[in-house]
């Protein structure tokens, strides 16, 4: 089951980076160094995925285990350095958590908090679950 919901996420992938006018298209994400700093400009992606910038900030301490800060622009700023492809894996592992529906593959997907869990709400297949919180 796990393969093929794999499968299933990394044609979605495959297809939006050949551009062959899948919906589900991402924005790309600037990220470069500054000193022993990375900026991420998430702001593009996080609207186009309709979630929090500061939830993905989050994610992404979290998976990188680094500390860092948001501003209201939608850059986030982390320390320690990290590659582009390091924070891209990272963001592809996201979407397939947070966005993608795990029931059809459907990227049209609500989140939304109760208490402190969050759901993710398919607006496709009407599924709903929770997924793993973030400190
Ligand atoms: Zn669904």
């Amino acid at each position: 089951m796990e393969e093929n919901y794999d499968d299933l996420v990394s044609k979605i992938l495959k297809e939006r980076k050949t551009g062959s006018g899948n919906r589900f298209e991402p924005p790309d994400i600037d990220v470069f160094q500054v000193g022993q700093k990375t900026v991420v400009n998430v702001e593009k992606f996080a609207k186009y995925i309709n979630r929090p910038v500061v939830h993905i900030s989050k994610f992404l301490m979290h998976e990188l285990t680094a500390p860092g800060q948001v501003d209201e622009t939608g850059k986030i700023t982390l320390g320690g350095r990290f590659s582009k492809r390091v924070v891209m894996e990272k963001m592809d592992h996201y979407v397939k958590e947070y966005v993608i529906c795990k029931q059809c593959g459907s990227p049209d997907t609500q989140m939304r908090k109760v208490d402190k869990n969050f759901f993710i709400k398919c607006l496709g297949c009407g599924a709903e679950y929770p997924v793993g919180r973030l400190k």
